[in-house]
């Protein structure tokens, strides 16, 4: 059984007499401990499989299971209870609630999956660069550091599976090794990370990496 299997996903977009096809028969899965990198021009439906696979947006077609129970075709709130107690997730759209600090952020992250732990709380905005940053509000932050503070959410509460969209695209080198090293240690401890990603670097140090091109998986 995979953390994480999606198959033969279909996602289609209308706008006016206009169809796009995002997702044109995704299949794939993501083990325990895995770290996989997804590639792929703009426009290739990276963004749209992520929001597909945590179940934030419903696929037209195919299904997807996480540890194994179905979460696809399901109501609102249990796609909500599955996905609180499986995903940490960071999107291009943002994670962070503008009317808490980043602390409150994080500790609102932990609440929601059940792991509420403050003493992990400052280790973790250390590692991302945001310790000064804990009493700060989202619109008080640069593109970088709303993104490093997004990862820390995402990662708060060790979840089973991390999503995340372009992780390292505003920052710095030295940030993004030192996430780098939060990703390896994620499969050290034995939780998947599913990264959509320019990233050379990242790329190197995924376990697979899978490519996408108008809405298609061109290579695994
Ligand atoms: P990527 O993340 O690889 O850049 P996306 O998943 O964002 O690709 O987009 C894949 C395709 O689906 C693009 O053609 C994009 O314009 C289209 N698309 C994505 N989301 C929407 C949406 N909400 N409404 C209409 N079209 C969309
Ligand atoms: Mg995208």
């Amino acid at each position: 059984m995979h953390a994480l299997d999606a198959h033969e996903l279909y996602r289609f977009f209308h706008i006016g007499d206009d169809e796009t096809a995002a997702l044109r028969g995704v299949s794939f899965h993501l083990g325990a401990g895995e770290i996989v990198a997804l590639t792929g021009p703009s426009g290739s439906g990276k963004s749209t499989l992520l929001s597909c696979v945590t179940g934030l947006d419903e696929p037209d077609g195919g299904h997807v299971d996480v540890s194994g129970v179905r979460l696809t075709r399901r109501s609102e709130a249990e796609r909500t209870r599955i996905r609180a107690g499986s995903f940490g997730i960071l999107l291009q759209s943002g994670n962070l609630f503008g009317h808490l600090t980043v602390e409150q952020n994080l500790r609102l992250q932990m609440l929601l999956a059940e792991k509420e732990d403050r003493e992990r709380i400052a280790p973790l905005l250390e590692s991302v660069g945001l310790l000064h940053r804990a009493a700060a509000f989202p619109s008080e932050l640069s593109g970088g550091e709303t993104a490093r503070a997004g990862l820390a959410v995402a990662l708060a509460a060790d979840p089973p599976i991390l999503v995340a969209d372009e992780p390292t695209a505003e920052v710095d080198r030295d940030t993004e090794s030192r996430l780098i090293g939060h990703f390896e240690a994620r499969r050290e401890a034995g939780l998947a990370t599913l990264l959509a990603t320019h990233s050379k670097a990242l790329a190197q140090r995924a376990d697979r990496v899978i490519r996408l091109k108008d809405g298609r998986i061109v290579r695994d």
